[in-house]
């Protein structure tokens, strides 16, 4: 003892057209985890990369850009697959099922389970408070958060309000680039906003050379992202929705980002 574990290593990659992979290895016990499985070549081509034998998959959600390849690389490499249980059902080859309070634990870091239901009814976060680092799925993006697709406004806005209670240097592993469509529309109900302003075009210099916006702060999402922000005097204005219920400001954002 006295001696302290390295950090878990994050190797982040590119799949499909704007989702990203993310490789978490933890080298004294040789233990390597995906989080989702969006494209099976990607995977295989990031590991060989890196050297490291998959052993674990930790899954956010169902659809077919994070659970797609769990089968095929579950067969290829007898990894165990960790997944949400409010819809371990739809999880292919769950090993593992985790919801709110949980935590996993991989090798030397633990990851504290949340449930964030919204985007999907069983949606979970991985939060590992060790290495101040998150892998928020389709939960959080970088200026935006995920489509409602099964759950409601207040579910998601509670969703991101479990995600807001940590620190604010805590890095967020997003699952898609979507940051520079996000961040036109952030400032179409927040055109004052000068972090929001000056974001957008480090964003714009970043993208235009293809470089990822990923990782995003938990500390920049707070003064730059409009479902964090239902809350800001300019937003309401802007919305006309002055001194309203913040579920409703949050659920009238959504509903201008889906039709933007
Ligand atoms: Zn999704
Ligand atoms: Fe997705």
């Amino acid at each position: 003892m006295g001696t302290t574990s390295p950090r878990l290593k994050i190797h982040m990659f590119p799949c499909l057209s704007d989702n990203y992979g993310f490789l978490l290895h933890d080298s004294e016990n040789k233990l390597t985890a995906v989080v989702d499985t969006p494209e099976v070549s990607a995977i295989e081509n990031a590991l060989a990369e890196k050297k490291w034998q998959l052993t674990h998959i930790l899954n956010t959600h169902h659809h077919w850009d994070h659970a797609g390849g769990n089968l095929e690389l579950k067969k290829k490499t007898g990894c165990l697959i960790i997944g949400p249980r409010a819809e371990s059902g739809r999880i292919p080859g769950i090993d593992i099922e985790v919801g709110d309070g949980d935590t996993f634990q991989f090798g030397n870091y633990t990851a504290r389970i949340y449930d964030t239901p919204g985007h999907t009814a069983g949606h979970i976060v991985y939060y590992f408070e060790s290495e101040n680092l998150a892998f928020v799925g389709d939960t959080l993006f970088a200026m935006g958060c995920g489509r409602l697709f099964e759950g409601t406004a207040e579910q998601m806005w509670n969703s991101l309000q479990k995600i807001m209670q940590w620190p604010d240097d805590t890095k967020l592993y997003c699952a898609h680039e979507y940051t520079q469509e996000n961040g036109r529309f952030a400032l179409t109900v927040e055109p004052h906003n000068r972090d929001l302003i000056s974001r957008m075009s480090e964003v714009d210099r970043l993208r235009k050379k293809g470089v990822p916006t990923i990782p995003t702060t938990l500390g920049m999402e707070k003064k730059t992202n409009p479902f964090l922000r239902p809350m800001s005097g300019d937003i309401q204005a802007s919305l006309h929705m002055q001194n309203a219920p913040l579920t409703d400001v949050f659920a009238r954002i959504r509903q201008m980002k889906d039709n933007f």
